[in-house]
């Protein structure tokens, strides 16, 4: 059993503007706890106390400053908890903190960078990879992947949800056994054999929360998202098994209720979520109390899923994120006061071992099978029954193998089976009479050979002995190069078939050089989750929930291009197109430098065989047993083969760690495309409601809803207003024109709700007439002219 307190760390998200510095300081003196000082500005502590300078100090186990990158995060807080469950012990690691504080980009990562990977994918890359060193035991490793909004749970990886909205999902329920162990009803585990499967499942869980997603739910700041990876190992042969869980949870935003200030659904929302993080926070005050003897974890789904976790049987880890910016003093005063109570609290991991029932029940039956038989012979009952073919078969193969045991100490283990014991002798029986009938001439030139070998002296022996190593020697040597042939033939199919393996993701890559963002056409609707081919039901099912076609009418796939290129993300998509192309021919020049290698090698061995069958033809004849000088063309031949061993190995390692970074990349790109494509079909469904209502086309464009930009972009400057207008000339760019936005679209907003009834924010209906569609291309044409020459007045 392994006792530990929570352990808690803190990480302050970069400031964008350096003239925050003041507001912080990290003192992380060796000696003692590090500590993190929130400092309250002047203006601020004037309001509450006396005009003084406040300052607040908190202790972490460590705290990590702006300049941290995800490796050291992954190092210092996930890998510790890895190793845990590995040896069989359960961990959590969950990240709290106000909305857009970092904790999704700690546990997940950012979507841009591969460097920017998170604690899930780093992790899973990890624990494979001591799986594949780890041959002594055989591990299965399962997936799951469990969002909580408003206090219901859904499944991020139901392959059969096809519903768009978060609402419309079949609904995750806890129920407890009679132990009080929580089992979560309609959440699917998912087996992952290698890390691109889990690394798929991931990203298909992500893209379903993003799909679901609504602007009325920002589920992405009001959920709690818990990501597990379960982990089975066992000993071959042993009855017994290991469970452990590992959950990687990324908290809704922790920031107060009266704060969001908001009405409606929105309230509805903010008050769940403060009640959801309201309990955890109630189950963390009583656990850190020392008498309390009741833990209301049964008040909130999170806190029963987190059970374990939570002053239970698992390490678990807590991530501070910290946006110390002066207007988030008081929540990141709160998020480090939440800290302080969780690391109060004790847990108490211990190794989750347990017996196989079916191993179990193999055993239990022999068992009863052994006893039975030794109750038979001591009542001296006799079988009737006899042995079958199978069993007799075995006793004679249990007696040839005891019989050239040279070990004499050695037994006969068939059981207190008269039957089996009565065959045994019969059998010893016949051997011996059928040795006597026909083996005396082998014995007696048996001891003929003992007798002559007797006067043989021992210098004699040796050289005998050594002439037949010599021999065996060339023997080898020459049924290995009779081999060489063949196998060269082998190895140049193996070779083509691993390079076709190694590249296979540049065919099937989703920016193929002629159409760098066509849909795949590798979609197969009948391809399962848990097949390997992730990627192909992964499509699938994307392509289903955006209601992106394949066969997009002319008017929606221009209207779609020009979309795209105008979109904030189109710059990250091209950034990252333009890595993973650079990565490719990094791989493609790197498996040819392989495959250099590999024939170098292969020549090198060769002359190095050729050079040795001259030495031996020389011994030969010679008469030497051994090359009295060593042969230095041969050595020198020898620490080439080496060199060019270790430049192989050097290359592949490269080339594996160069197909995981291309596999996640591909997946982020999916992400963004998808993303993008669901903003479109939105916008251009709000378009074509808006044709509809308003048409004939064009009445009036006040009402039209600009493109939707990324949060950053909406802050910018406009182009168009700035002296960049010629660069942008000719797109249709709706955040450049702020009467538009500011003013006229919502009076025209409110204009268009009160002729319109409520449209639902998610499924929304598509025209697919391309009639229609051609329709709505012209009116965002004129829209565009318009635009523009309104922005140039
Ligand atoms: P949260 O999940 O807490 O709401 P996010 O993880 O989404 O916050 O972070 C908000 C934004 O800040 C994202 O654009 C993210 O990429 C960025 N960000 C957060 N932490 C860091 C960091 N340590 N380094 C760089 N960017 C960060
Ligand atoms: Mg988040």
């Amino acid at each position: 059993m392994v006792k530990q307190t929570i352990q808690i760390f803190a990480r302050v998200k970069p400031t964008a503007r350096k003239q925050q510095q003041g507001i912080y300081s990290v003192d992380e003196d060796e000696k003692l706890i590090p500590s993190l000082e929130i400092i309250l500005p002047r203006d601020l502590a004037d309001g509450f106390v006396n005009n003084k300078r406040e300052s607040y100090k908190f202790k972490f186990q460590r705290i990590f400053d702006q300049d941290a990158n995800q490796e050291t995060i992954f190092e210092n807080i996930a890998k510790p908890v890895a190793e845990s469950v590995l040896a069989g012990y359960n961990g959590t690691i969950f990240a709290y903190g106000q909305t857009g504080s970092g904790k999704t980009f700690t546990i997940t990562g950012g979507a841009e960078r591969y460097s920017d990977r998170g604690i899930i994918p780093r992790t899973l890359s990890y624990i494979f990879e001591q799986l594949q060193k780890d041959t002594s035991k055989i591990y299965t490793t399962h997936i799951s992947y469990l969002e909580i909004y408003n206090e219901c749970g859904y499944d991020l990886l139901d392959p059969r949800h096809e519903a768009s909205s978060l609402e419309d999902l079949p609904k995750v329920t806890i129920l407890e056994d009679p132990d009080q162990n929580i089992h979560l009803k309609n959440l699917s585990l998912h087996h992952a054999t290698t890390e691109e499967e889990a690394l798929n499942l991931l990203f298909l869980g992500d893209t379903n929360r993003m799909i679901a997603e609504t602007p009325m739910n920002q589920a992405s700041t009001r959920s709690h998202c818990i990501f597990t990876i379960h982990l089975s190992s066992k000993e071959p042969g042993s009855a017994t098994v290991r469970h452990a869980k590992l959950h990687l949870v990324d908290l809704a935003g922790s920031e107060r209720v009266a704060k969001t200030g908001v009405g409606g659904q929105l309230l509805t929302e903010a008050k769940y979520i403060n009640l959801s993080l309201h309990y955890l926070e109630q189950v963390i005050i009583a656990l850190s109390e020392k008498h309390r003897s009741h833990i209301p974890y049964r008040n909130s789904m999170m806190t029963s899923v987190l059970r374990d976790s939570l002053g239970g049987n698992c390490m678990t880890t807590m991530i501070a994120t910290l946006s110390l910016e002066k207007r988030n003093i008081d929540e990141s005063i709160s998020t480090c006061r939440f800290a302080q109570r969780v690391a109060l609290i004790k847990n108490e991991a211990v190794l989750n071992e347990e017996i196989d029932p079916r191993l179990m029940i193999v055993r239990l039956q022999k068992e009863i099978q052994e006893l039975k038989d030794e109750l038979a012979i001591v009542t001296g009952e006799q079988r009737p029954e006899a042995l079958t073919e199978a069993e007799l078969l075995q006793l004679e193969k249990l007696i040839t193998s005891f019989l050239e045991d040279q070990d004499p100490e050695s037994r006969l283990e068939v059981g207190a089976d008269m039957r089996k014991i009565h065959h045994c002798f019969h059998h010893l029986k016949k051997l011996l009479n059928d040795k006597k009938i026909h083996g005396k001439s082998t014995v007696s030139s048996e001891i003929k050979d003992q007798d002559c070998q007797e006067p043989l002296k021992e210098e004699e022996y040796k050289k005998l002995r050594d002439i037949l190593q010599q021999r065996d020697n060339e023997i080898n040597i020459l049924v290995n190069m009779l081999k060489k042939e063949k196998k060269k033939a082998q190895d140049a199919l193996h070779l083509s078939s691993v390079d076709r393996n190694e590249f296979r993701h540049s065919q099937s890559s989703p920016f193929p050089p002629g159409n760098p963002e066509g849909p795949r056409t590798s979609s197969s609707a009948s391809t399962q989750v848990q097949d390997a081919s992730t990627f192909g039901y992964r499509s699938t099912l994307l392509q289903r929930k955006t209601g992106m076609r394949e066969e997009m009418s002319l008017g929606r796939q221009e209207a779609f291009e020009i979309f795209k290129r105008d979109h904030a993300d189109s710059v990250t998509i091209a950034d990252n197109k333009q890595i993973l192309k650079q990565r490719f021919s990094e791989a493609k020049a790197l498996g040819e430098n392989i495959n250099e290698a590999r024939s170098k090698i292969g020549r090198l061995k060769e002359e190095i065989t050729q050079r040795h069958l001259q030495q031996v033809a020389l011994g030969i004849s010679e008469n030497m047993a051994e090359p009295s000088v060593p042969d230095l063309l041969e050595e020198k031949l020898r620490s080439q083969l080496e060199e060019e061993k270790k430049r192989y190995k050097t290359m592949f390692i490269r080339l594996k760690a160069l197909k995981v970074e291309i596999e996640h990349l591909q997946l982020l790109m999916d992400k963004a495309k998808v993303k993008l494509q669901k903003e479109f079909e939105a916008w251009w469904a709000e378009e074509a409601t808006s044709l509809q209502v308003n048409s004939p086309a064009v009445k009036s464009l006040s009402h039209m809803k600009p493109f939707p930009q990324t949060p950053g972009s909406q802050h910018q400057e406009s182009p168009l207003l700035s002296n960049k207008s010629d660069v942008n000339a000719g797109k249709i760019l709706p955040s450049s024109c702020p009467i538009l936005h500011s003013q006229e679209q919502n009076r025209t907003s409110a204009s268009l709700d009160d002729s319109l009834p409520a449209r639902p924010t998610s499924s929304i209906p598509l025209t697919g007439d391309s009639q229609t569609d051609s329709d709505i291309l012209a009116f965002i044409k004129a829209r565009q002219s318009i635009l523009q020459k309104k922005c140039f007045q």
